[in-house]
């Protein structure tokens, strides 16, 4: 069976399909008879020796990993708590509840009492609860539940089917033995996505229907170039791949012999190349692929897979083993951006209509300014041992400027009075991600030392089309009249005021999109690293004066469709 989709990391991936399937519980609410009274406690009982058994192989399998082996000790903690049981069984003896109502009304009333405690730290403890009394009451109802560490003993590679994956459930792989993932849902530029190019993993969004039409175990290619899924292929078409395969990998490992010259066209106009990561091990690859220091480093994903807010000797620790990495490249640390679609199991986020436009990102630190100086306090710290530069994203009004610089020098300060080295010149920036941002850039340009063009989040904002939504990607299309019209607009503006520019959203990878990017005079395109040898061999077969007779085309043209014939013959005849 052939299906297909929309392909989020070029490769190919073959292995055996692993559906991830989360079944919809309805808890019954009725009483039960006195006579069944046993009965239930007896559900309760095996289903609470299940639950343990599987969280301490869960535990020691994850015996390497620190954070999960303390999330899972944790966890054992908790249902052995001597209340916990025998609270549960009174439910059922006195309320006449079934187990699993029982199970569910009692952790419910935990999680308020929680809730209560002013403490941060505390109140996370309640997402520890919630999956308890998940995997109780999935036992109750003998309904398997999904552990990617269950996968880890596996001996074949896995391709993981789901209706759709969040980014804390991807940063869980074992890349060992999972090779790709393919979804229903899902959007290129929605952050797991984003993630799963970081972690270089073939993967597929957007394909109809396919946790129905696939089973376990079925033998899965994903061809992560055309966006086909081949569901138990026969031979001839498995020995095909392998050689597209084998050819694949041989080309990118041509192309990395660009490694060490310049992003330069023929004429040139040399562009700086950089890489977006969102962790450390990332940076392993920079150096491989060629990339000329860091323009966006997502920390938000630091402070995923993992039970609590890492600290600031963690933050602290991080970011300077950033910068030593790096040696005396560039290091632009975005400060952490979550809400929208990341979000953390160990904090409180409301309920939005539209979390893209909601409690997220610069807006959280105002309601909670220990976030924001913890990581300030790490960033500066580290800038002492290399070149940091600070981004802060979903900027909107020069008042947020204002504010984070002062809470950039309040930070400062103390650091003063404490003696603690910092780069006193620490350069700061904005993401320019919002319309509001764009319009106002030439202020922004007055206060702030450099900017990065956030395309992904500016479209979905501009277009008024939600980048995560799959009914209306069509809509979704960076390459468009006011899209183009608007980077110049930015570019021009800020090039007045003397300050740099760059795009650090998905279109700076968009290997159509580089000879109108170079036409538009961008100063720097920051990407997921294995992009680059591709968009530098484009850059390098350039003339910047051609690129600029390009944008003036393309400024005239009305639709979409007339960009996007012109973009396609300009690569064709590169
Ligand atoms: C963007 O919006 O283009 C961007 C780079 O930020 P993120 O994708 O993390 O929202
Ligand atoms: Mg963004």
């Amino acid at each position: 069976m052939l299906l297909n989709g929309i392909a989020i990391y070029n490769g190919y991936a073959f292995g055996k399909a692993f559906i991830l399937k989360e079944e919809n519980i309805i808890i019954n609410n009725d009483n039960i008879d006195k006579n069944q009274i046993d009965n239930e406690i007896n559900n309760f009982l095996k289903s609470y020796k299940k639950t343990l058994r599987q969280l301490k192989n869960i535990r020691n399998l994850s015996i390497k990993n620190k954070d999960r082996k303390l999330l899972f000790d944790g966890y054992i903690l908790i249902l052995k708590d001597k209340l916990f049981k025998k609270d549960i069984i009174n439910l059922i003896k006195n309320k006449l509840l079934y187990a699993d109502t029982a199970v569910n009304k009692f952790i419910n009333k935990q999680i308020k009492l929680i809730k209560k405690v002013n403490n941060i730290y505390i109140k996370e403890r309640a997402n520890d609860l919630i999956d308890i009394s998940k995997r109780l009451i999935y036992n109750i109802k003998n309904i398997e539940l999904i552990d990617f560490n269950s996968l880890n003993n596996n001996k074949e590679n896995i391709i993981i089917i789901s209706e759709d994956l969040s980014p804390s459930q991807i940063v869980q792989f074992n890349l060992d033995i999972i090779k790709g993932f393919i979804i229903e849902n899902g959007s290129i530029t929605s952050h797991s996505s984003i993630i799963s190019k970081s972690l270089e993993l073939v993967s597929l969004i957007g394909v109809n229907n396919i946790t129905n039409l696939i089973k376990n175990n079925d033998y899965v290619i994903i061809d992560g170039i055309k966006g086909n899924v081949y569901i138990n292929p026969d031979k001839s078409i498995i020995k095909i791949f392998d050689k597209k395969y084998n050819k694949f990998i041989s080309d990118k490992k041509n192309l990395l012999k660009l490694r060490n010259l310049n992003a330069i066209t023929f004429d040139g106009y040399n562009i700086k190349l950089l890489a977006n990561v969102g962790n450390n091990k990332d940076i392993n690859n920079i150096f491989k692929y060629g990339a000329e220091g860091i323009g966006l480093y997502r920390t938000e994903f630091l402070f995923m897979d993992r039970n609590d807010f890492p600290n600031e000797e963690e933050q602290f620790f991080y970011y300077k083993e950033a910068v030593k990495l790096m040696k005396d490249n560039l290091v632009t640390i975005r400060t952490v951006d979550l809400g929208g679609d990341k979000f953390l199991s160990y904090m409180d986020f409301p309920k939005e209509d539209v979390p893209f436009l909601g409690w997220r990102s610069i807006r959280i630190y105002k309601d909670n300014k220990q976030i924001l100086h913890t990581q300030l306090r790490a960033i500066l710290r580290a800038s002492f041992f290399g070149k940091i530069r600070i981004l802060f994203p979903m900027i909107i009004s020069m008042e947020e400027v204002y504010f984070l610089k002062s809470e950039i020098d309040y930070i400062k300060n103390n650091l003063i009075k404490e003696n603690i080295n910092f780069d006193e010149n620490i350069k700061i920036g904005a993401m320019i991600e919002t319309p509001s941002a764009a319009i106002i850039c030439s202020h922004l340009a007055e206060e702030l030392d450099f900017f990065s063009i956030g395309t992904n989040d500016l479209t979905q904002f501009v277009l008024a089309v939600d980048r995560n939504n799959l009914k209306v990607s069509y809509l979704y299309n960076p390459l468009c009249p006011s899209i183009i019209n608007l980077i110049r607009y930015i570019v021009n503006t800020i090039h007045e005021k003397n300050k740099k520019v760059g795009i650090c959203g998905e279109l700076a990878s968009n290997l159509n999109s580089i000879k109108l990017l170079l036409g538009l005079g961008l100063d720097e395109l920051s990407m997921n690293v294995s992009f680059i040898p591709n968009v530098k061999k484009i850059i390098r077969s350039s003339y910047y004066s051609s690129c600029k007779k390009l944008l003036d085309k393309i400024l005239d043209q009305k639709t979409n469709k007339d960009i996007e014939k012109i973009l396609n013959k300009n690569l064709i005849n590169n």
